[in-house]
């Protein structure tokens, strides 16, 4: 990896559109990976008669890795352009990939969408870029992926982008924001290298347009926010926390203080990488030991934050969601599981307080007596158990929670603001 700038992209579309294949080929035209294990892949996937599905192999091949992986670093694909390094925000692919979108551990700056030029516009098409626009996502490039498939045709071609920018427009997303290019990521074309095949296209080819996307928003000064993801007894340290530093730094000889578990104590070591380090920054994934903090005092969950501010925990919170995919329609007093940060609570809607057209962003109804799929709209929440959650405006990588009910994610949504404890 170099010394550019980082970016994490989020890589979205309709299943079997080529996520992992493009993936695997822009680790490989930026030699990302290496010729052997790509060679080896190839021959793999000869032998089971899938001849040139080496790229597929390749990310499959490291989403096993990952599972198999015990470290808490969760093992992201990465890849350097000339001004980016760029990391995969999440496994395309992932059975939560959605979930993971929202309350990921990092949120992506832009995003690749990919849509097959022989399959056009599809539900998590219309899906992902509805995330995209409510959760911010600041350029997106539209790779209209699968061109050898209909012959390089450019007539196809704009048929999938006409597709394409009606979905856009649909959901507000300036078109200006987005840029469209023809490849192929199985056979490369206007990957790293103009294509001989699409004569017709002039565009930038799609290591350009990465290269080309803007600068990711310079991290905020929120303070320290740390959310828990285990807690381990190592002998001779004693009670190690680990987690990614989400925002603001963690030194060796702060206070900090862990809620909604509500101890506190000064750290006394962080380590990265076994390593020890005397300071964490965010994006580090750290184990650390606070004085006086045992295992049983805090749990998966918790936020760590300075004694002197630490993290808010909800009485009640509103919040602005999007209904994804619900069976039936969303009435007060629902009670599915909030998946915020690393923290898992049922939480009850308490009241619908208005529903918002999600094109225009306007009020369509105050007090609507149920919400269903499409819906974007106000509510009223209550943690059923201690929640540590903050409001998006100031620190929006606290701010973002994810719906669960029925083993799917059926909505998403920002916190507005939090009414404490
Ligand atoms: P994902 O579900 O979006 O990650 O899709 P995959 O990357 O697993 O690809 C789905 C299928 O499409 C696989 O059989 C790939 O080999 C194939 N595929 C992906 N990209 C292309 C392409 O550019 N051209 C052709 N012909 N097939 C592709």
């Amino acid at each position: 990896m170099s010394d550019e700038q980082h970016q994490n992209l989020a890589i979205i579309g309709h299943v079997d559109h080529g996520k992992s294949t493009l993936v695997g080929r822009l680790l490989y035209e930026t030699g990302s990976v290496p010729e052997h294990v790509i060679e080896q892949h190839k021959e793999e996937a000869e032998e089971k008669g899938k001849g040139g599905f080496e790229f597929a192999y390749v990310m499959d091949n490291l989403a096993e890795e990952r599972e198999r992986g015990v470290t808490i670093d969760i093992a992201h694909q990465e890849f350097s352009t000339d001004a980016y390094d760029f990391t995969i925000v999440d496994c395309p692919g992932h059975r939560d990939f959605v979930k993971n979108m929202i309350t990921g551990a990092s949120q992506a700056d832009n995003a690749v969408l990919v849509v097959a030029a022989d399959d056009g516009v599809q539900p998590q098409t219309q899906e992902h870029v509805f995330l995209a626009r409510t959760l911010g996502i600041g350029e997106l490039i539209v790779a209209v992926n699968k061109m050898d498939l209909v012959d390089y045709s450019e007539s196809d071609y704009k048929q999938t982008v006409e597709e394409v920018k009606d979905l856009l427009n649909q959901v507000r997303f300036d078109t200006e924001n987005a840029s469209f290019i023809p490849i192929s990521a199985f056979e490369g074309d206007n990957i790293a290298e103009e294509s001989d095949n699409t004569g017709w296209y002039d565009g930038d080819i799609l290591l350009t347009a990465l290269n080309n996307l803007p600068a990711p928003e310079p991290p905020t000064d929120a303070p320290l926010r740390l959310p828990i993801q285990d807690v381990y007894t190592i002998s001779g340290i004693g009670t190690v926390p680990v987690g990614r530093v989400e925002t603001g730094i963690l030194n060796t000889g702060d206070n900090v203080s862990f809620q909604p578990s509500d101890v506190a104590g000064e750290v006394k070591t962080v380590e990265m990488h076994h390593e020890e380090v005397p300071k964490a920054e965010p994006g580090d994934n750290v184990g650390f030991n606070v004085r006086g903090v045992g295992k049983d005092d805090i749990r998966r969950g918790d936020v760590c934050g300075p004694a002197e501010d630490p993290p808010s925990v909800a009485e009640t919170f509103q919040a602005q969601i999007v209904v994804m995919q619900h069976p039936s329609v969303i009435t007060e007093g629902y009670t599915p599981v909030f998946h915020a940060h690393t923290a898992q609570v049922a939480c009850t809607v308490e009241s619908i307080d208005k529903k918002i057209d999600p094109s225009s962003g306007e009020v369509a109804e105050e007090n609507p007596d149920f919400i269903q799929n499409g819906d974007a709209a106000v509510v009223t929440v209550r943690p059923q158990k201690p929640l540590s959650i903050e409001p998006s405006s100031e620190i929006p990588e606290l701010g973002s929670f994810a719906i669960r009910d029925m083993g799917q994610t059926i909505a998403a949504g920002k916190v507005l603001s939090v009414n404490e404890r």
